[in-house]
């Protein structure tokens, strides 16, 4: 039987999910008298609040992820695995990966496999509108906007050159606003001059909030400023206007039919399906509900971090946030280490709150920090700075350093490829104008 570096002799940890939290928890136990397992159904960590960069085209793939195995290549007591896990058993202290016979055994288990959109009980809206949870979405969320563009350039006609080129972005949470913004800014600079027949800088770009504001994470003096500073960029701002039917001509938001091509997800999320895997409680989100050290009810041993997690503190549960993930992670790494090394247990985990922040454009973002409350250059400085030192390694921070100078300074987005020719699908939808609004 293949051990994955689980030897049996030092106790065996096993953590799933290799983005901020699990990642964090195997840093964690870099000193520690453990074999660790890292398994990820994908190969790399992801910097996932970069992901509008990739997909407007200003950062590539390779600056927001990072190789798992190149990050624990000298970590020796990490193994990593590419594998998709499919179920637990709590009571047997064994997990299941797909197309694996063998359970995997271990001593202690970390679960960390994040959250996927959540589309309100409307699955088949996912068909029809772009996610961004990935870097796959990103990727394909880029030849989108691009194409778009193109079979615009290709039309005859009005009806069809708008559908094309509007954009519908559901969900007025820091993604939401952070897409609409630098979209607004690639249609009218970065798109400048660079076709003949369209105008990229009349797209219209929607962005649709069901509650009353954006950004209700923020003070909401400040997101006041960003809603006007959105609004002056050309973005139109629908807040209180539930989403209620998306198909692939576009949305009805709040019963008026808007034709788009371009529908994107930035709303909600919901858990990873751990709470169905270890059989135990979990919140309207799919949240397992975890104990004060992170672990779950009943299983000392088996712990629950980041999106997955819901951690309360105070009244309500932290938020499904990086920082979140991360703090979640090393705590979980120092429990498990104070357990095998028969020290006392740390104290329950407190999350440190290290703000909040939403780009808006070029120079102008908006963070929260403590007291501290501000939108404009200052607020794009801090929020730069912090994403690059929290990107995973040094290349990568250097690179993205430099993009962003580069896309500042021209508006150059240098990212910008299609890589599959047109299907005839979308060849058709150019010949063929889409129903007028009225037919929604
Ligand atoms: C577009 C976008 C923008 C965001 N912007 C911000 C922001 O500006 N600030 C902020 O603080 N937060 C932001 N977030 C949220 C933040 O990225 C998450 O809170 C954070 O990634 C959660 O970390 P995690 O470790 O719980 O999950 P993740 O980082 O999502 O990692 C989960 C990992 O588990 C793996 N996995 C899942 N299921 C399985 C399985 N069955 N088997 C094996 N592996 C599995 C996945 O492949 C993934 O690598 C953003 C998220 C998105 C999607």
């Amino acid at each position: 039987m293949v051990n994955y570096g689980l030897t049996g002799v030092r106790p065996r940890v096993v953590i799933v999910g290799g983005g901020f939290g699990g990642v964090n928890a195997a840093k964690a136990l870099k000193h520690a008298r453990v074999d660790v397992l890292l398994i990820d159904r994908i190969n790399h960590y992801l910097f996932q609040p970069l992901l509008y960069e990739v997909a407007t085209g200003t950062l590539t793939p390779g600056d927001i992820a990072a190789p798992i195995r190149a990050m624990f290549r000298r970590q020796q007591n990490v193994t990593v695995l590419m594998g998709e896990v499919t179920g637990v058993n709590p009571a047997a202290k064994t997990l299941t990966v797909a197309a694996m016979n063998e359970p995997i055994a271990f001593d202690y288990l970390v679960l960390a496999t994040g959250a996927r959109d959540n589309f309100f009980n409307h699955p088949e809206w996912q068909g029809s509108a772009r996610s961004l949870k990935s870097l796959r979405d990103a990727i394909d969320l880029r030849e989108q906007i691009l194409k778009s563009f193109e079979l615009a350039e290709l039309a005859d006609d009005d009806a069809s050159a708008d559908w094309l080129t509007t954009f519908v972005i559901v969900g007025g949470g820091p993604t939401g606003v952070e897409l609409a913004g630098t979209l607004a800014e690639m249609f009218e600079f970065t798109f400048k001059n660079n076709f003949r027949r369209l105008h990229p800088d009349e797209a219209r770009i929607l962005l649709v909030e069901a509650g009353p504001r954006i950004l209700p994470a923020f003070d909401p003096a400040l997101a006041q400023q960003v809603h006007r500073k959105l609004e002056n960029m050309g973005v139109e701002m629908r807040v209180n206007s539930p989403v209620e039917a998306i198909d692939d001509q576009g949305a009805i938001i709040k019963g008026e039919r808007v034709l788009s091509r371009n529908v994107i997800w930035a709303a909600g999320v919901r858990a990873s399906p751990a709470s169905d895997w270890l059989g135990v409680p979990a919140d309207r989100s799919g949240r397992v509900i975890v104990n004060p050290d992170l672990s779950i009810p009943g299983h000392p041993d088996i712990f629950v971090v980041g999106d997955t997690a819901h951690t309360p503190q105070g009244d309500k549960p932290l938020p499904g946030v990086a920082q979140v993930a991360i703090q979640g992670g090393r705590h979980v790494g120092a429990v498990i280490k104070a357990h095998v090394e028969r020290y006392p247990a740390p104290p329950p985990f407190v999350y440190h709150d290290k703000g909040s922040m939403a780009t808006v454009s070029r120079w102008y973002a908006a963070l929260e920090l403590g007291n501290v409350k501000t939108a404009g250059l200052i607020g794009k400085l801090g929020w730069a700075f912090i994403h690059i030192l929290y990107l995973s390694d040094m290349q990568n921070r250097i690179r993205t350093f430099i993009q962003w100078t580069w896309a500042n300074l021209f508006s150059a987005r240098g990212s910008r490829y299609i890589t599959r020719p047109f299907t005839r699908g979308e060849l058709a939808s150019v010949d063929t104008p889409p129903p007028t609004a009225n037919d929604g």
